[in-house]
């Protein structure tokens, strides 16, 4: 049975990376009917927040990635870390380290000045020496001497790592607190992740948290580790390349479905498929067609592809997904026409909820008196127009094109052009230069409410 796990630090908001990561381990856990397990990892007191937990969990709601196990916290795994740690102690696989900070500065400085790399030199590991009183001791894990490490990823390959180049981990530091790299091979173990997916850049940590299982006895998960995500400049992705928090693409009017779609396709493909549901991807995701080179994020392909959700997502619900960004706006869809048929009317045009929203507003709510600017289309040219269409909107059959073929004549019985009329009609209408076809508004609005707007603006 297939366990995969997403294994966040709360050290901040959960952003398209990180929720890349979830998405790849619960697609491959679905793919697999395997259980998916979320594990909060909130050892580092001093960056883990409470709101920082709270994103990671509202944006796992939001994206309904849902999870089969957790979320556990490691703050409350201590005890079982702590035992562990006792256990290697006493099967002579950990020992204590009494070498003082100035002590360790000086060894660095000493093989820095020889040329090699800073490394711990293992002076306590087989010491009989007397511990100082005054060095709280560190505890570290007795890394193989000799040998290699074989990472068979499924993403990068074959990786070889020689214990030459790992020095003993410190796994429970001089207050007693276990590290990061060790929780996180208790928690693999006791959890029975056999799949860790996770971004590239942990790869480093993988051989020590090998070597550390094997000597615990546990058995070695398999490992996939993602290549980055890059902004189009190929630096580390950040806010300034327009990535920004998950429960942020919430708040500007992102679909769920469009963002884990778009997370999807960075850095994973199958074929060309650009436009494809979740249940597709569970069937079609496969860690073998994760890309082995960093996937660069694209905020207006990002837009792009809510768009095209939007356009297929059915008025109905579209009209649920919209209501709350209506209510930002403060128009209540109830007041106003069928909000299943303005959403309708507009979708094609928006490519957020948000925007959506924002372009339903007049609808539902009296604007402003216009700018001087945009007024400046009410011309004595075009008033008796107006006045004239106004006069016979009374009491045409109220359709849309019987509105336009109104239109049509009035422009005609007073010698304009179709966009002279239509132009000062939309303003006085909507408040708007750029909205789909006033005759359509019109309709959608209804004859009162249309002719209230009309000749507030022709008295
Ligand atoms: N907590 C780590 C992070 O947020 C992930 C560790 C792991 O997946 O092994 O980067």
């Amino acid at each position: 049975m297939i366990r995969t796990r997403f294994a966040p630090s709360p050290t901040g908001y959960l952003h398209i990376g990180g929720a890349r990561t979830a998405l790849f381990s619960w697609a491959f856990a679905r793919k697999h009917g395997g259980t998916f397990v979320l594990r909060i990892e909130d050892t580092d007191l001093e960056r883990s927040t409470p709101e920082s937990v709270k994103a990671i969990l509202d944006s796992m709601e939001w994206l309904k990635l849902g999870y089969d196990e957790g979320p556990f916290y490691q703050m409350q795994r201590m005890d079982r870390y702590n035992q562990v740690i006792q256990h290697l102690l006493d099967e002579g696989k950990a020992y204590h380290c009494y070498a003082s900070i100035e002590e360790l500065d000086k060894m660095r400085e000493a093989q820095r000045a020889a040329g090699l790399k800073p490394r711990y030199d293992g002076r306590w590991r087989d010491s009989t020496a007397t511990p100082p009183v005054d060095v709280k001791p560190v505890i570290r894990f007795k890394n193989p001497i000799d040998g290699e490490v074989i990472i068979d990823d499924l993403v990068k390959g074959t990786v070889i790592v020689q214990n030459t180049e790992l020095d003993d981990l410190i796994i429970a530091r001089a207050d007693g607190t276990p590290t990061y790299n060790f929780c996180v091979v208790v928690d693999d173990w006791d959890m029975e992740i056999n799949h860790v997916i996770r971004g590239d850049d942990h790869l480093n940590n993988t051989p020590r948290q090998i070597n550390i299982l094997k000597a615990l006895g546990a058995p070695i998960p398999k490992y996939a580790h993602v290549p980055m995500i890059l902004g189009h400049d190929g630096e580390r992705l950040s806010k300034r390349h327009g990535a920004v928090s998950v429960m942020q693409y919430f708040e500007d009017g992102y679909l769920p479905e469009a963002l884990l779609n778009y997370l999807a396709r960075l850095g994973w493909s199958h074929g060309d498929e650009e436009i494809f549901s979740l249940s597709q991807l569970v069937e079609w995701f496969d860690l073998k067609d994760i890309s082995k080179s960093p996937a660069k994020f694209n905020p207006e392909k990002l837009t792009w592809v809510n768009q095209q959700y939007i356009k297929a997502t059915d008025n109905p619900r579209l009209v649920e997904l919209t209501k709350p960004f209506m209510e930002v706006d403060c128009c209540n869809p109830a007041h106003g026409p069928d909000p299943e048929k303005v959403i309708g009317l507009l979708k094609d045009r928006v490519n957020t909820l948000k925007e959506l929203a924002d372009a339903a507003v007049y609808f539902y709510r009296v604007l402003e008196p216009h700018e001087d600017l945009k007024l400046q289309h009410l011309t004595a040219e075009v008033k008796p127009a107006l006045s004239d269409f106004a006069t016979k909107l009374e009491s045409i059959e109220w359709k849309q094109e019987a509105i336009n073929a109104l239109l049509k004549e009035t422009v005609g019985a007073h010698g304009l052009k179709f966009p002279k009329i239509a132009m000062p009609l939309r303003i006085m209408i909507t408040g708007e230069t750029q909205t789909p076809s006033i005759d359509a508004i019109i309709e959608l609005l209804g004859r009162e409410e249309s002719l209230r707007r009309v000749q507030n603006h022709l008295q």
